[in-house]
C-alpha cells in the first residue's frame, strides 16, 4: 500500500480521539496504566527500493509514537524498548514482565486484535515459572539478550517475593478461568477488536477475563484509517464505527444481491458518504491522500444510523475471506490452490481429494487451519501414510500467502495446519443436511469453509484420521522471487 509521511498525522489524529471518547464512559483512566501488547514486525524493500512494512510497525517506529508527549490517559506499562524490539519472544517477555510488575496500576488490558491478547495469555501459561522467578530474585532471564531491554529492566526490576508468590499462586492453578481479572484486579475493560473475523475469539476472551467488558475502539487498515466507535462500551454485536470524513474520500458500492440471491449483472453506481441509507449494505471504496484511487477495500458495511450527519457502520464481513486466525486472510482461490498443490503428493498412491472444506479452529491458542479432506483411493493396498498426509499439510502451508507463513514462522500466531480425513460419503451427507434445511439441490455448492455447529459435529464425527504439519513452512522477510 502506498503511504506518505503526512498520513502519520491522520493516524495520530484518530488515535488522539480514542481516550476522550472512552473517558465519557469509563472515568478515572488517567489514574492508572494500560497493559497493551504491541509489536513491530520485520521490514523489507520493494524491488524499486522503497521501504515496506506493516502499518503499525511504521507507526510505532515513527517519532509520533516514540517521542509522544506525556499524556496521563495514555500511559502504557510496556516501555518503547520492548514494543520496538524485533525479537517477538524478548518483546513479549518484557511486556508481560512489566505488566506483572505494575499489576496494581493496570486499568485496561489490550492488544490490537483479540488474537494478539490471547497469544499473550498463552505466553503467560508457558512462561510464568520463569517470569515469577525473575520477579522473586530481581534477576532478568538470561534469554533476554537485547541490550536496550536489559538496560531498561535493570532499572526497574527489584526482588519482590511477595508479588512473585501472588502471581505464582494464580498461575499454578489448573483453572485459568478469569485469570486476567485475577492478576490485574483493577482492570475495567479489555481493549481489543472483536468485530469481524475476530468475533470468533469472544468466548475465549470471556473465559480468561471472567467476562470483563470488551471495547472495540477503532476501525482501520493498511490502506487508510477509517473511523472510531463512539460508544466503545457497547456489546461487540452492537458495535458501529463512525467514519471520519477527513481520513480519505469515501464512497460506497451498494451491496445488495438481487432477489434470487445472485449478484447484479451490472455494477451499481457509487454512493457518497452523505447519501448512504440506514439499513443498507455497502462495499467500502476509498480514494486516499497517498494515491489509491477508488480502491475497493474489500469490507462490507451496514449503515446503522448517524452521529449528527456522519453515518455509522456495522462491520458485516470481509469479502472473499474464508480463513483468518490473526492478520492472515486466506481466500477461496488461495485455499483451492493449496489443496491442489498438496494433493499432487497423493498421485503416487492413486488417491485424489474428492471434496474438501475448511475451518479456522481457535479452540486452542494459537488457532490453526483445519482442512477436511474426503479421499478417493483406487488402491487400498497402497493408501497414503500418516507421513505423506503430514507432508500434504506442509505443502498446503507452503502454498499459502506470506502473511500466513509469517504468522506461522516469525510470530507463532498461527499453529500447524491440520488435515482431517473424513469417511467416504461424508460430503454427500453434508449436502443432504443442507437440502433438508432448504438448500436448492440445483444450486448447492460445497461450502469451502464451515463454522455452523451441527455441520462441524457431522464432519468431526466422520473423521478417520488427523495429521498436522510437521515443520514450519518457508518464510523470510524478503519477497519470494
Ligand atoms: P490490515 O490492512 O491487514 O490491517 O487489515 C485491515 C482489515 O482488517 C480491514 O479492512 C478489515 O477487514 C479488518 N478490520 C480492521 N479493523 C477492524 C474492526 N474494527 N472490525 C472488524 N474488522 C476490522
Amino acid at each position: 500500500m502506498p503511504t506518505i509521511k503526512e498520513e502519520l498525522d491522520r493516524r495520530r489524529l484518530l488515535y488522539s480521539l480514542l481516550m476522550p471518547v472512552m473517558n465519557l464512559y469509563v472515568p478515572g483512566l488517567e489514574r492508572g496504566k494500560g497493559l497493551y501488547f504491541l509489536f513491530v514486525k520485520s521490514e523489507t524493500r520493494t524491488p524499486g527500493g522503497l521501504l515496506a512494512r506493516p502499518v503499525l510497525t511504521s507507526y510505532y517506529k515513527s517519532d509520533h509514537f516514540k517521542t509522544r508527549p506525556y499524556d496521563p490517559y495514555n500511559v502504557y506499562t510496556s516501555p518503547n524498548e520492548a514494543i520496538l524490539c524485533p525479537d517477538s519472544f524478548q518483546s513479549m517477555y518484557t511486556q508481560m514482565l512489566c505488566g506483572l510488575l505494575q499489576r496494581q496500576q493496570v486499568l485496561r488490558v489490550g492488544a490490537v486484535f483479540a488474537s494478539g491478547l490471547l497469544r499473550a495469555i498463552r505466553f503467560l501459561q508457558l512462561n510464568w515459572p520463569q517470569l515469577t522467578q525473575d520477579i522473586e530474585t530481581g534477576a532478568l532471564n538470561p534469554k533476554l539478550t537485547d541490550p536496550s531491554l536489559r538496560e531498561y529492566m535493570d532499572k526497574i526490576l527489584k526482588p519482590n517475593p511477595e508479588l512473585a508468590e501472588c502471581v505464582r499462586h494464580e498461575c499454578s492453578k489448573d483453572n485459568w478461568e478469569g485469570i486476567i481479572a485475577r492478576i490485574w484486579q483493577n482492570t475495567k475493560y479489555l481493549d481489543v477488536i472483536v468485530t469481524g473475523a475476530m468475533a470468533q475469539y469472544i468466548p475465549t476472551l470471556d473465559y480468561y477475563s471472567g467476562g470483563l467488558p470488551l471495547a472495540c475502539t477503532m476501525y482501520a487498515s493498511s490502506e487508510c484509517y477509517f473511523g472510531l466507535n463512539l460508544n466503545p462500551m457497547c456489546k461487540p454485536s452492537q458495535v458501529s464505527y463512525t467514519i471520519m470524513p477527513n481520513m480519505a474520500y469515501f464512497e460506497f458500492l451498494p451491496h445488495e444481491p438481487d432477489s434470487f440471491g445472485f449478484p447484479r449483472a451490472s455494477p451499481p453506481k457509487l454512493v457518497d458518504l452523505v447519501d448512504v441509507e440506514v439499513g443498507k449494505e455497502y462495499e467500502l471504496v476509498i480514494t486516499t491522500y497517498a494515491g489509491l484511487y477508488r480502491y475497493r477495500v474489500g469490507d462490507i458495511l451496514r449503515v446503522t444510523g448517524f452521529h449528527n450527519s456522519a453515518p455509522q457502520f456495522h462491520f458485516v464481513r470481509r469479502k472473499n475471506v474464508l480463513l483468518s486466525i490473526d492478520s492472515d486472510k486466506t481466500d477461496e482461490a488461495e485455499l483451492q490452490k493449496a489443496v491442489e498443490n498438496a494433493s499432487r503428493l497423493l498421485r503416487e498412491f492413486n488417491t485424489s481429494v474428492v471434496e474438501y472444506t475448511s475451518y479456522a479452529d481457535t479452540r486452542t491458542i494459537p488457532g490453526h487451519y483445519v482442512i477436511y479432506w474426503e479421499l478417493l483411493g483406487k488402491d487400498s493396498a497402497n493408501s497414503p501414510t500418516d507421513e505423506v498426509l503430514k507432508q500434504c499439510c506442509l505443502a498446503m502451508e507452503e502454498s499459502l500467502n506470506s502473511v500466513y507463513r509469517q504468522g506461522r514462522v516469525a510470530d507463532n500466531s498461527i499453529g500447524p495446519l491440520e488435515i482431517r480425513v473424513v469417511k467416504n460419503g461424508t460430503f454427500e451427507e453434508l449436502m443432504d443436511y443442507a437440502i433438508s434445511r432448504g438448500a436448492s439441490i440445483n444450486q448447492y455448492k460445497v461450502p469451502r469453509c464451515v463454522n455452523f455447529t451441527p455441520i462441524m459435529e457431522l464432519l468431526d464425527s466422520r473423521v478417520v484420521s488427523s495429521h498436522f504439519s510437521p515443520a514450519s513452512p518457508h518464510w523470510t522477510p524478503e519477497r519470494r522471487r
